[in-house]
């Protein structure tokens, strides 16, 4: 099988020629402008490499519901000109092939489900801590859509005591992504996280809020498995710190034995940073096997 992966970002698109068991023969990344600059750059990249389908893990929010007249589409983006931009439509016009399509974020979790660790595993979560923050649910063997698509990454947490920053979310300020992402971390320690790496108190306060959403999906979904990506996660400090406070704030109320052994519950993503695009080569064989 010939496969074209596309993991679709803000500010790069990365394209890949792959088969069906997660080889991947050629990798190339494209900035990302605007749809009229973008789209048709990476149509002619797969269009001359003769894929049979194409799967496309995507920023969004995006309308995946097949019923819609904008299934397809990314819809409310803050990145303003690619709101009401029809990826779907224009691929499948370009290309003629299949083509799948999801959440960045929930590629990422069929790929670490298809290829990865999480391989043996019906109930997972990909989150991933960067620009923003994204969360990929994987339930009973399924990615979840639901009524659009999760957006576990703006659930509502609580402020440490003496906390005063205001949070960074556009739309709710201090949410989770509003208080743990990248650009958060810059905008309350006046320096890129990379940059505070030997500060223990950011770090701390930072695996504070992380934790406390975790315990939300921990309570809300029940996932087998929870894998933390992005930029913000290469801090590894972060994970027997968050592991901690999980551990606190649970406060014993859920015995499970995936609980009992965090450092295998919580953990990092297992295919060295290919999880998306690997999970987007699958969302492809599903389109093609689909057809
Ligand atoms: P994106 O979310 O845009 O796809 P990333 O996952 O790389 O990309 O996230 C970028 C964000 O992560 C930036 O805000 C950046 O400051 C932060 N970041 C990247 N690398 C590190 C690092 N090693 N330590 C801490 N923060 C980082
Ligand atoms: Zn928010």
């Amino acid at each position: 099988m010939r496969l074209g992966a596309l993991e679709a970002g803000g500010t790069k698109m990365v394209c890949a020629i792959g088969d069906e068991n997660g080889n991947i023969y050629e990798q190339v990344s494209i900035p990302t402008e605007t749809p009229e600059i973008t789209l048709p750059k990476l149509a002619e990249w797969f269009r001359e490499r003769n894929v049979e389908a194409l799967g496309i893990g995507c920023f969004g929010p995006i309308d995946l519901n097949k019923e819609s007249e904008t299934y397809g589409y990314i819809t409310s983006t803050p990145k303003l000109p690619w709101v009401n931009c029809d990826v779907v439509g224009y691929f499948k016009k370009a290309l003629g092939c299949p083509i799948g399509f999801d959440t960045d974020v929930n590629g990422s979790a069929l790929g670490e489900v298809t290829f990865g660790q999480a391989k043996d595993k019906k109930n997972i979560m990909y989150i991933t801590i960067g620009t923003g923050v994204g969360a990929g649910v994987y339930a009973e063997g399924k990615l979840l859509h639901g009524m659009m698509h999760p957006e576990a990454g703006h659930v509502l947490i609580r402020r440490r005591q003496g906390d005063t920053y205001e949070g960074k979310c556009p739309y709710h300020k201090d949410c989770m992504e509003g208080m743990t992402a990248g650009p958060a971390i810059e905008a309350r320690w006046g320096k890129k996280g990379i940059d505070l790496k030997d500060r223990p108190e950011v770090w701390d306060l930072e695996a504070y809020y992380i934790a406390q959403a975790l315990v939300n999906y921990i309570m809300t979904l029940s996932p087998e498995m929870i894998i933390l990506g992005g930029g913000v996660m290469h801090q590894e400090q972060l994970f027997p710190l968050i592991r901690g406070y999980v551990k606190e704030l649970l406060a014993g109320y859920i015995k499970t034995k995936q609980l009992d052994d965090l450092e295998h519950y919580i953990v990092a993503p297992s295919l060295n940073d290919n999880q998306g695009i690997m999970g987007a080569l699958e969302l492809g064989r599903r389109a093609l096997e689909a057809d």
